[in-house]
């Protein structure tokens, strides 16, 4: 359905007949408002527009159509006399328009860019579906990988309950075989179960979530942290110096775990013969951005994989080394939807790493 606007009645029913013989449905308007009523009432597929009307300028009606909500998406093919200016044109197009046409109007011509501006539209629309599609997918896979690991937790349990408890209650019993078959089932699945939780905590952290809109101080979040971590920093013996952190717009739950994750690596990823330094601090950037930085004197990371490590499931190590390759992941995630940027810096094997983010302040 075509919208064909003009007051001049010859032309418009010459534009009108030749569109209803190349198959479109034609509706006609003579005024600026008749114009803006029935794109509400009819929803054309496209507006063939005259500049000159009786009442509102075409291009004004240009512009109240692109300016509605529901019509602003309606394709308007705007037609003047040869009288108007380049100026005019360009005028026009800044409007809205999406095309423009100049008096004498070839039938050929117009016929052949009322079919390039349909087709635009419909690979418009499609688009806009695709990407609509892709999106629910997307959602459904979030929800999908949440539940799956969520539930896939409880039967790992009864495994891990019931080896434990085999081996307390009838561990004499047992030959040294069947005492190393309970230890790998029990090294099973605590490697599941990190698995299991990394998992869900990098599918959560892609949830679409409640808006993050508490204040949180990260000097607190930084002292929970390391608290949390008192086991790890104790057994490597590590120093973590911090300045004075800034507080930030976001969600504490995330936010905790990004410093956890990175300082958590920080000891794990540590020179054998070094006890851990990491140092923790924040920089005030351009806009209302604070930069941080957490850098250890750890193994470093190669050139080449200081990009991939933020890839789900990518590591660097084998079991000698426990982890589920998800935890640079997550941080992405949650530095992503918290508006900012993550990224590491290291001069390469045995020089250390310098994990840097951005938040808003
Ligand atoms: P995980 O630690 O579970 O393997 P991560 O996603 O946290 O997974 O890290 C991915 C990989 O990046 C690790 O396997 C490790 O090789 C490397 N890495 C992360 N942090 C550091 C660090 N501070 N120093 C050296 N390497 C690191």
């Amino acid at each position: 359905m075509i919208l064909n606007v003009d007051d001049h009645e010859p032309g418009r029913y010459a534009r009108t007949r030749l569109l209803m013989a190349a198959g479109y449905q034609v509706a006609e308007a003579r005024t600026g408002v008749e114009a803006l009523n029935l794109v509400t009432a009819l929803r054309p597929s496209l507006v063939l527009l005259d500049v000159n009307l009786p009442d509102i300028n075409g291009l004004e009606v240009c512009r109240r159509i692109k300016a509605d909500a529901a019509a602003g998406a309606t394709p308007v093919l705007q037609v003047s006399a040869s009288s108007i200016s380049n100026r005019d044109q360009a005028g026009a197009l800044d409007n809205g328009a999406d095309a423009y046409l100049v008096e004498p109007v070839d039938s050929d011509v117009l016929l052949a860019t009322v079919r390039a501006m349909l087709r635009m539209r419909k690979a418009e629309v499609d688009l806009a579906a695709a990407n609509e599609l892709l999106q629910r997918k997307n959602e459904d896979l979030q929800r999908f990988a949440y539940m799956a690991s969520h539930d896939l937790q409880e039967p790992l349990r009864t495994v891990a309950t019931y080896a434990a408890l085999l081996a307390r209650r009838y561990g004499a019993n047992l030959d040294n075989d069947a005492h190393q078959f309970l230890t790998h089932i029990q090294g099973g699945t605590s490697r599941m179960s990190l698995l299991i939780q990394g998992l869900l905590m990098y599918a959560r952290a892609g949830l679409d979530g409640e808006e993050e809109k508490e204040s949180v101080d990260l000097n607190r979040i930084l002292a929970s942290t390391i608290n949390d971590l008192e086991q790890s920093v104790t057994e490597s013996n590590a120093t973590i110096t911090f300045g004075d952190l800034p507080t930030v717009r976001g969600n504490a739950v995330f936010l905790t775990q990004l410093f956890q994750n990175i300082i958590h690596n920080a000891m794990k990823y540590r020179k054998p013969d070094e006890r851990p330094m990491i140092n923790v601090t924040a920089a005030r950037g351009n806009a209302d951005e604070t930069e941080f930085v957490i850098s250890d004197n750890g193994i470093g990371i190669p050139t080449e994989y200081q990009e991939t490590i933020f890839a789900p499931f990518h590591r660097l190590h084998g079991f000698e080394v426990p982890g589920s390759g998800i935890g640079l992941a997550t941080c992405q995630r949650i530095v992503e939807r918290h508006g900012g940027r993550i990224w590491v810096e290291s001069e390469g094997p045995g020089m250390g790493s310098r994990f840097h983010f951005t938040l808003r302040a």
